[in-house]
């Protein structure tokens, strides 16, 4: 199958080459890439289980080659997804022996769970991860977002605080919550708990924007003048030194996109014009250490103004 025979129409938005789909939810998809003439969801993209060298582990998808990027394709090509049907599943279940593999936009429909943050592991239904906390509700209890009353135990769609084991939500209603309040600001609206809340909610499947809440203003981060701005690179090339750099273009400082307390111009680190998203040595390597704790994985300090990966 070649890219061109699945592009989209004339005048129609082109679908994601992954999951096949072109409206599917970007709060879970994520931005649609245009990489290599290729057409992907950012997070179908990652989570795409056959890359000889996850993009995760190697400071992001812009150093993905055409050729990784054509085989994850032509693989997908041959993968019905377990849910719906179609072909084009790339994320398997990362349980040994387990070969179900789906679509990342029909993974809530099947209870399968993705968790986004590094490494981006997937399960099918069977293998899913549970909440570790011992709770149940009350009789009656009702989701602390929207009122209606919640399921009888914990399960893929009632989650409850592993902190103080008392406020419990529906998955969509949580989820909608994280999506607003972001990575810095979810919390426990009962306790105020944060980390374990955070974690319980990671592992089970909720995606959580690593980005200000929604009803912050998105430049008040800037404001605060502590934005790092300094260049990192082991060799810096810029003849105003490490401590200069210009607006735009090559010298522009590019800040990690994980834990922006590290930065380069693009020209002192080899990176193209087109690269908006650039990960530091050691973001990028803390993703690969097998045994390490999931809030280890996870970018410890507030970002600062997130570029779009898009280019058009
Ligand atoms: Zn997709
Ligand atoms: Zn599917
Ligand atoms: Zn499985
Ligand atoms: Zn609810
Ligand atoms: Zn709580
Ligand atoms: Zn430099
Ligand atoms: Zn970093």
């Amino acid at each position: 199958m070649s890219h061109r025979e699945q592009a989209a129409p004339r005048g129609r938005e082109p679908a994601c080459l992954l999951c096949r789909q072109s409206d599917a939810d970007s709060d879970i998809c994520g931005e649609k890439l245009f990489i290599h003439g290729f057409c992907a969801h950012e997070n179908c993209l990652f989570f795409a289980n056959n890359f000889p060298d996850r993009p995760v582990h190697r400071g992001g998808l812009w150093c993905l080659h055409s050729w990784e990027i054509r085989d994850v394709v032509s693989q997908a090509a041959e993968q019905s997804c377990s849910i719906c049907g179609q072909i084009g599943a790339t994320i398997y279940c990362c349980r040994r022996h387990c070969d179900v593999s789906f679509h990342l936009p029909c993974a809530k429909q099947g209870g399968c769970v993705t968790q986004f943050c590094r490494p981006f592991r997937a399960f099918c239904a069977a293998h899913r991860p549970e909440q570790a906390v011992e709770a149940t509700p009350e009789p009656g209890t009702e989701c602390l977002i929207c009122m209606e009353p919640v399921e009888d135990r914990k399960t893929f769609n009632t989650l409850v605080c592993p902190a103080c084991k008392s406020a419990w939500f529906h998955r969509d209603c949580i989820q909608g919550q994280a999506l607003h309040a972001g990575y810095f600001s979810i919390q426990c609206p009962l306790c105020r708990n944060d980390d374990a809340f955070r974690k319980d909610l990671l592992t089970m499947g909720i995606r959580i924007p690593f980005r200000p809440p929604t009803w912050e203003d998105f430049n008040a981060f800037d404001e605060l003048g502590d934005r790092h701005r300094r260049c990192d690179a082991s060799e810096c090339l810029f003849p105003g030194g490490r401590q200069e750099a210009e607006e735009e273009g090559p010298w522009e400082l590019l800040l990690c996109s994980s834990c922006a307390a590290e930065g380069t111009p693009r020209h002192c680190s080899g990176l193209r014009d087109i690269i908006t998203s650039w990960e530091c040595d050691g973001c990028a390597v803390l993703g690969t250490g097998p045994g390490a704790a999931l809030t280890l994985l996870l970018p410890l300090q507030r970002p600062v103004k997130t570029q779009s990966l898009l280019i058009s």
